[in-house]
């Protein structure tokens, strides 16, 4: 699988990525933050097929895209967590109801639970609901990468603070989900910079040493 990290939105700094099959061409883009001309010319230049646009979870820092994307790939699938699919639609839960231009994004086509499976040609893209930050937030395994929304961030962690949040949930989801994964998967996080499950075993503050 190849993968591209693009960052948007100034205030947030959010990491958006592109992932593709280099075969078939077939490509998924991880939390469109923004409108980006950036990522579009590059799938543009690619000439890659976008089949889904997949938000880790539904607050608008990782949403806020979707309806840009949407309208220029219009076959391209929105996929979310069933338990975060309705903060799509609403403001007041994907956080925006107080940002400059609140966000409504277009619903769901796709809903996501646990252990499914999103091809990219013949490649698998894994599904892992990691409650905690959100009631629907997800990680997406494809080895050796795990993308972690804000699960889990560069020794730090997602907050816990927002409506649906909970740290026991989110701190059994990182030391049951994925810090079973190999050691040597390489972790891409929401926000800021990219680690290892190995180093966040032995280094994360929050649920290292386990
Ligand atoms: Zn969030
Ligand atoms: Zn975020």
């Amino acid at each position: 699988m190849n993968y591209k990290r693009f960052i948007l939105l100034s205030d947030y700094q959010t990491n958006c990525y592109l992932l593709w099959d280099e075969k078939s061409g077939e490509s998924l883009l991880i939390d469109p933050a923004d409108q980006s001309k950036e990522i579009k010319d590059f799938i543009e230049v690619k000439k890659l097929n976008l089949k889904y646009i997949v938000n880790t979870h539904g607050h608008g820092d990782h949403i806020g895209g979707n309806r840009y994307f949407k309208e220029l790939y219009p076959e391209a699938k929105i996929a979310i967590h069933s338990e975060d699919a309705n903060f799509l639609l609403e403001p007041r839960l994907n956080l925006s109801q107080y940002f400059e231009v609140q966000i409504v994004s277009p619903s769901a086509e796709l809903i996501l639970e646990d252990g499914m499976e999103i091809q990219l040609g013949d490649q698998a893209i894994k599904v892992i609901h990691t409650p905690g930050h959100t009631k629907g937030g997800i990680s997406l395994y494809t080895a050796p990468y795990l993308f972690s929304g804000d699960t889990l961030f560069a020794e730090s962690v997602g907050r816990t603070d927002f409506p649906g949040g909970s740290f026991t949930t989110l701190s059994d989801s990182i030391k049951n989900k994925l810090f079973t994964l190999p050691e040597e998967t390489e972790v891409f996080p929401g926000h800021g910079d990219f680690s290892t499950i190995s180093e966040e075993k032995k280094f994360n503050p929050y649920v290292g040493e386990v």
